[in-house]
Formats: C-alpha cells, structure tokens, sequence
C-alpha cells in the first residue's frame, strides 16, 4: 500500500528531533507531530556526553553545538567535611574531553534549524495510532495520516506506549529536588561544583550566557516551592549567596526509573524518555536517546528495519539498564542525610577521589565513555546485518 510517510515520529523534543534528522539524511519520507507550540521554560538537560557529540557528527553538527555551549573539564566534590577531591574530564580517552554543557531548549532550536521546520507539524497533539498490516495510522483531531512505521520519542508518560500496551514497570524514588537557574555570580567559571552536605545535595554547575544552574535536594515533593527556596538552602548548605533577584527560572522533579520490556510492537518503535526513564542527577536521559536515535538510523538504512529491531530492542535495552542503574548509583550515594551518614561517605570519596587510576576511571565513567554500546561503533558490526539476526 502507498503511505503518505515512510515514518512518522510522535513528539519533536531532542530524541525525536535528532532522529528526524538522521532520517532525513537517509531520503526517507517523514514527519515529526509535536503537540507544543512553545519552547520549554525551563533548562532540562544540559549535559551532551562525548559519545553524543560523535552521534552529532554524523549532521555535521558537532562544532555547531560546542560553539553554543560551554565546555566543562572539571567537577569539585564538596562534603561534610570540606573539600574532598575533583574529577576531571581533561584525561578522559575521547577527542572531545568535556562534557558540554547546553540547555535542552537549544539542543532543540539547533536541530529543529537543521531539520526545517517544514518537517515538522506543531500544536499537533496525537491521539490515535493504529497498526495494520502494511502500515499504521496516526491521528490527530480531525487529521489522520498513514506510515510504514511510527517511531515514538513522546517522552516519558508517552501516550504511544500506552496504546500499545508495553509494560514499563517503574519505580519512584523517594528523593525529590528544586533547581533553578541564576546569573552567575559564583566566581566558579566553567567548573561543576557538587556539595554532598548532611542536610541535603547541592549540585551546581555552569551554563553559557554567563547562567549556573543550582539544584537542591529537599525532604518532601514540593509542587510550588516557597520563593527563594533554592537560594535559601544554597546559603544554608555551601555558604554560598545565590540571590534570589538573580534567579531566572525554577523547576521540581522526583525522579523515576523504568525500562520497557520491549523497545518494538510490530511497526510501532519507542525511542528515548519513552523507552526508558532515569534519575536526570546522572545526566545520561537525552544521551541515552541519542543513541538510541543513530541506532534506529541505521536500521532504516537497510530498507525494512523489520529485521534488525530485535538487535535494537536488545542493544538499546542493555545499554539503558546501565545508565539506569549509573543514575541511581549516584544520585544515592549523594543522597545520605545526617552526620554519620555523610562523615561516611566522606570517607568514601576522599578515599576515591584521592587515587589517580580511580579519578581518571570516574571521568570515563560520568562523560558515558564506558556504556555499554553508548554507539554504533561498539556494537559488534555482525549483529548489524539483517541476516545475522
Ligand atoms: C532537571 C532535568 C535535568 C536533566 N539533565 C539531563 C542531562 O544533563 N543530560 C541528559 O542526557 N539528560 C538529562 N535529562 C533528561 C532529559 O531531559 C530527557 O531524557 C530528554 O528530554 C528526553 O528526550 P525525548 O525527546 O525522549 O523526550 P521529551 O524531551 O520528553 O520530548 C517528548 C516530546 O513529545 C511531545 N509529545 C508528547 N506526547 C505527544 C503527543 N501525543 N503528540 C505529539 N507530541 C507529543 C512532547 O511535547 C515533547 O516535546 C534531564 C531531565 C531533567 C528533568
């Protein structure tokens, strides 16, 4: 049967975007349906790993991307008892040694400008996609549209995944955090600063346009936090004056885990946030996507991607578990309330961060460089060719 499109990617965040356009390069006929109109307010991810910016080569928009960021060599780990060491990204065995920090909103306008926006349908909100057994069909309010696939990259309550049924069994932790962007007054520079104190995490780190972005960790779940909260236990923490008239935005997040059973259902793919959720304190969510997106690019480069989406199911899936767990890892032992708690862990990374094979392994560890598959150049090429699955 002829379809209007090859694929139709359900939601246009980074994921989405950045799949479009490497399926784009490949000819395919497509289009990205996303239900916003506006930009997002607030900063999201702002960390993009070494092992994106080799994804972003393949557009060409590596250079593009580092000259709208800033790079970010090293991160000062602060505890109960002072100073405890700094993890550097300089050593790490990458060409791209730092982990570039952009807000999410410009990762988007970046690669919406490189897609054009005529690939793309905003203020469209899905609310139907069915599969037959050719194709599918998508729907949104009165419009419907046909295409061989659907990829979904609508984020982590993904409606799609829903339709379908996949089980994503999730787990909310019980940690819960306010962050804000400031103007920057800290005297930091490009430098990631985190404070694992025995009342709660500080974790700051720097934005271009002369920004940091603070986050604070807070007891409860806090829809609407008081004004000035972050500010508030920045000072009470660190001792550092983060005014409040030099805050810019603010957001909450308690965050979540999950790992689909299945990343496929017959022609309907999830991709990124609707694949997979994890703690955004280890800053691998979009990351993860990103490769899940080349992946899928070069599936559909053989024709019918049928044939390979069990490789991707089980790459991708594997490859999200560890950054799962990575996430988690982290966001926990930077988690500990109380004394004895945090004098512990002081111990513990004073301990780790003293030790130079130690150190020089954390930076690989933090900048992605050891996921499992983080891309396509370490997945072993035989498991790329339909015939081998
Ligand atoms: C505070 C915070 C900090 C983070 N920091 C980092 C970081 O430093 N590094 C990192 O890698 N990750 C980070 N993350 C995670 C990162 O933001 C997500 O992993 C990323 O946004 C996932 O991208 P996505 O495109 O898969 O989904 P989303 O960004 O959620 O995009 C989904 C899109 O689908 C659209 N959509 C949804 N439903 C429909 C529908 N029915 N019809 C049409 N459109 C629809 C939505 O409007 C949205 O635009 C952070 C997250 C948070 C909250």
């Amino acid at each position: 049967m002829n379809t209007d499109f090859d694929v139709i990617i359900v939601g246009g965040g980074p994921v989405g975007l950045l799949l479009a356009c490497l399926l784009k390069k490949l000819g395919l006929r497509l289009r990205v349906l996303e239900k916003r109109t506006q930009p997002i307010a607030h900063s999201a991810a702002i960390g993009i790993t070494p092992p994106s910016l080799q994804i972003l080569k393949k557009l060409g928009l590596t250079q593009e991307f580092i000259n709208s960021g800033l790079k970010v060599r090293d991160c000062f780990v602060h505890g109960q008892s002072g100073k405890l060491g700094c993890m550097s990204f300089r050593d790490i065995p990458d060409e791209h040694s730092f982990i570039l920090a952009l807000p999410q909103v410009t990762t988007i306008a970046i690669l919406q400008n490189h897609l054009g926006a005529e690939w793309i349908e905003t203020g469209c909100e899905v609310r139907e996609v069915q599969q037959h057994a050719g194709h599918c069909v998508v729907r949104a309010g009165q419009r419907e549209w046909t295409a061989r696939h659907v990829i979904a990259c609508d984020g982590w309550r993904s409606p799609v995944r829903q339709w379908i049924g996949m089980k994503a069994p999730a787990r909310t932790y019980d940690l819960h955090f306010v962050m804000g962007d400031f103007i920057d007054r800290s005297g930091f520079g490009d430098e990631a600063h985190l404070f694992f104190t025995a009342s709660g995490s500080v974790e700051s780190f720097p934005l271009p346009c002369g920004q940091r972005r603070w986050i604070v960790q807070t007891d409860t779940h806090l829809d609407q936090p008081p004004q000035g909260l972050v500010s508030e236990l920045t000072r009470q923490r660190t001792g550092i004056d983060v005014p409040l008239a030099d805050q810019v935005n603010e957001s909450v997040f308690t965050p979540r885990r999950f790992n689909c059973e299945r990343y496929y259902d017959g022609r309907i793919i999830l991709c990124g946030d609707a694949a997979h959720g994890m703690s955004p304190i280890g800053g691998q969510g979009m990351n993860t996507g990103f490769a899940d997106a080349e992946f899928l690019a070069e599936i559909f480069s053989h024709g019918d991607p049928s044939p390979l989406l069990p490789a991707y199911d089980r790459f991708r899936r594997k490859a999200a578990k560890a950054a799962i767990f990575r996430a988690e890892w982290g966001m926990w032992l930077g988690t500990w309330h109380g004394l004895m708690p945090s004098m512990l862990r002081d111990l513990i990374l004073r301990f780790l961060l003293g030790r130079e094979s130690i150190v020089k392994r954390m930076g690989s560890f933090y900048a992605m460089l050891t996921i499992p598959f983080n891309t396509l150049q370490r997945v072993p090429q035989a498991s790329l060719k339909p015939h081998a699955v």
